[in-house]
């Protein structure tokens, strides 16, 4: 982590979380995912976004997102109360800092579920947060899905599907790509990378130094 805010574990000795960003086209499973993971892992955490959208049926406030008027948006976004923010599909979108760093301080997992633009601001603060693309399998799926989901009109559903090529322009960015085909296949090639990255060297080489005795910081070692 180079965030200022967040002193990097081979200084504290204490496991920090890791952030994890997940993007992809709207209506990839992206959302379905994230709740299938929340669901198995209690350890896993959710970053609420702010948004200016209007909540569609179902959605609850403080839950999904956190619908903010325009005005209250930008009072957040000056007061830089924002880790991240982003325009999307014409509204307001972005990551309320403090519970994002107090999440990671506290060694929880944290997933942010957020656009291209925001995941490379992310990028900027936080060299150690983990990138994955959701994709579903084919154009035509995609908009199969898009339209069953039922929570856009047909013009709102164009720009989404109209900006999924600028959007792909992101992914060399990104550290995995994850097909999502089948849902629990996909919800369980998330979870191998979540679990997978927890068991970083870079993350744990100061434990066992310190069981060991030795000082395993980052770039110290001898000649053997
Ligand atoms: P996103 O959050 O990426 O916009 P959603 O999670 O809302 O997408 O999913 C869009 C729609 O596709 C929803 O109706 C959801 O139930 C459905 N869906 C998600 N994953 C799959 C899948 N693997 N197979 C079939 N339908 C899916
Ligand atoms: P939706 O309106 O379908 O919930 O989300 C639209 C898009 O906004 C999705 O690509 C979603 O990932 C993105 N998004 C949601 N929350 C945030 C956020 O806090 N910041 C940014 N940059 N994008 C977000």
């Amino acid at each position: 982590m180079k965030n200022d805010e967040v002193t990097p574990e081979w200084v504290t000795g204490n496991p920090t979380g890791n952030l994890i960003v997940i993007s992809g086209p709207s209506g990839a499973g992206k959302g379905t995912i994230v709740k299938a993971l929340l669901d198995q892992f209690a350890s896993i955490h959710y970053s609420v976004s702010a948004t200016t959208r209007d909540p569609r049926d179902g959605e609850v406030n403080g839950v999904n997102y956190w619908f903010v008027s325009r005005e209250d948006f930008l009072h957040m976004r000056a007061k830089n109360d924002l880790l991240e923010w982003a325009e999307v599909y014409g509204n307001f979108y972005g990551t309320p800092r403090r519970r994002v760093l107090e999440a990671i301080k506290r060694g929880h997992d944290i997933i942010l579920e957020i656009d291209p633009q925001g995941a490379m601001k992310v990028k900027e603060q936080f060299s150690s947060a983990v990138f994955v693309y959701i994709m579903p399998p084919s154009p035509r799926e995609l908009s199969r899905r898009i339209n069953d989901r039922g929570t856009e009109n047909q013009e709102a559903i164009r720009h989404r599907l109209n900006s999924v090529a600028c959007e792909l322009g992101y992914i060399h960015e990104y550290d995995y790509l994850v097909i999502n085909d089948e849902l629990k296949e996909a919800t369980a090639d998330v979870a191998a990378i979540i679990r997978a990255e927890k068991w970083r060297v870079k993350r744990n080489a100061h434990l066992v130094g310190l069981v060991w005795g030795v000082d395993l910081r980052q770039g110290t070692h001898e000649k053997i």
